[in-house]
């Protein structure tokens, strides 16, 4: 069949090699292609210009190329709605509708969802008024958790140490910070514990766990320097114990997807939680409608399982008739290349040399990088993404920064200390 896959980044990079190992597109006249692609993406599919916020252009497209399958890969086209109006074209499409796709795109909607499902989660306030929301305060203690409701670019979070800090955001969150996105905030309690994500695929039914991992938001060594989109993740996260992992299905994923069906906006696509392992259990702090990037990058490194056919079961509700997800037991790990700059100002136009950088058994998976003249170059803050297979997070990382070593990109940078905290586990023998 025809594959067509929406994305630029790492994310569809790694989506795009697993998925052109799918039996899907095991015949010559099987056609992939991605919209807009990257250099590492045109490896294995057929690069196109799309506008994704051009629905009718979408589908044009799908029309004239026979698509059998669209793979959305970022959360804005679901949370516009694109994969509506594919469906209602009769095209298959693996991500979530508008009105699911609220479990990212308003975290006052998914609040509200928790309460009413009973699924654990910080308390909270959801208001549209600054003075509700300044007064809000009284109801919690420091620090402070703020959220705009709406997509934010993950910009959108703001943990304030002191009462005057959290009024001044939310000044700054109804004063138009975020755009519509702070038209509605959400305050909530903080939760203190260990971060890990959850990742599910269901058709709005059956629900097949794919894999776990943890990421690491600061741009420097030893989780120090502003929030970044992730500099790096390895999966599984083994802190989730099978007794964790249990739990938070049953707890956590399998209630959502139970109510969101039962409430007539059937969830279909990859579900991604993100997690606080707390003394009183695991508790939901959001939603993602898609995969994370960089942790696509290691949940596919490990999936053995074919992805192509799973997507599809997916998108035709069929995914009961699907095996478990196969995933190898080792661990993934990958090291995020950025350009010198990011997060505030990445320098663009850097030259990399990846000549030697698979030669270990290492997959580098491009994210901003683009073509020019013969050379590559960087094309955004997050460049490359390093990722290596291991028995352990230890010699995980040991095979990703051999990698990274190989690798000639004098203006980029990378974190040196990726999977830290697994790392200090092995080492204690835990
Ligand atoms: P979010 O975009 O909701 O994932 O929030 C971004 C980050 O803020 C999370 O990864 C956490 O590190 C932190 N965070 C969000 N909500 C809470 C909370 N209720 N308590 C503590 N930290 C939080």
């Amino acid at each position: 069949m025809n594959i067509l896959l929406l994305g630029s980044g790492g994310r569809e990079h790694a989506l795009a090699w697993k998925l052109a190992q799918s039996r899907l597109l095991s015949r010559t006249e099987d056609k992939f292609y991605a919209a807009p692609g990257n250099p590492g993406i045109a490896q294995h599919a057929t690069c196109v210009a799309l506008d994704t916020a051009d629905h009718g252009a979408v589908i044009a497209f799908c029309d004239e190329h026979r698509i059998g399958l669209v793979v959305v890969g970022p959360e804005a086209p679901l949370v516009d709605g694109l994969a509506d109006s594919l469906r209602a074209e009769g095209i298959s499409v693996f991500g979530p509708s508008k009105a699911a796709a609220q479990l990212e795109g308003s975290k006052g909607f998914t609040k509200d969802l928790c309460e009413r499902a009973g699924i654990p989660t910080a308390g909270y306030v959801r208001t549209a008024s600054l003075a509700e929301a300044t007064g809000a305060l009284d109801r919690f203690a420091a620090p402070y958790v703020l959220k705009a409701d709406g997509l934010a670019a993950g910009k959108g979070v703001v943990i304030a140490q002191t009462r005057e800090e959290a009024e001044t955001a939310l000044a700054d969150m109804f004063g138009g910070q975020f755009g519509a996105a702070g038209a509605e905030v959400v305050i909530e309690e903080f939760l203190e514990g260990e971060e890990a994500s959850f990742f599910a695929l269901t058709d709005g039914a059956t629900i097949l766990p794919c894999g776990t991992a943890q990421d690491h938001k600061r741009v420097g060594d030893g989780d120090t320097g502003p929030n970044t989109g992730g500099m790096g993740a390895y999966s599984p996260a083994k802190v989730l114990s099978p007794t964790l992992h249990g739990e938070v299905l049953k707890r956590i994923i399998a209630p959502t997807v139970r109510a969101m069906a039962d409430e007539g906006m059937p969830y279909s696509g990859v579900l991604y939680a993100g997690l606080m392992l707390t003394e009183d259990g695991p508790k939901l702090i959001e939603y993602n409608a898609r995969f994370g990037d960089p942790e696509c990058q290691v949940l596919m490194m490990r999936m053995q399982s074919d992805l192509g056919e799973l997507m599809l079961a997916c998108a035709e509700n069929r995914l009961g008739t699907c095996d478990p997800v196969q995933r190898s037991p080792r661990t993934a790990l990958t090291v995020v290349m950025a350009a010198n700059g990011y997060p505030a100002t990445p320098e663009k136009g850097g030259t990399i040399d990846l000549a030697d950088a698979e030669a270990g058994g290492a997959k580098v998976f491009h994210a901003g990088t683009r073509h020019s003249g013969d050379a590559l170059v960087a094309n955004g803050g997050r460049v490359l993404n390093v990722t290596a297979m291991g028995d352990s997070v230890t010699e995980a990382q040991a095979a990703a920064y051999a990698a990274v070593d190989a690798i000639d990109f004098p203006s980029g940078f990378c974190r040196r200390d990726i999977g830290w905290r697994e790392m200090e586990r092995e080492r204690k023998g835990g």
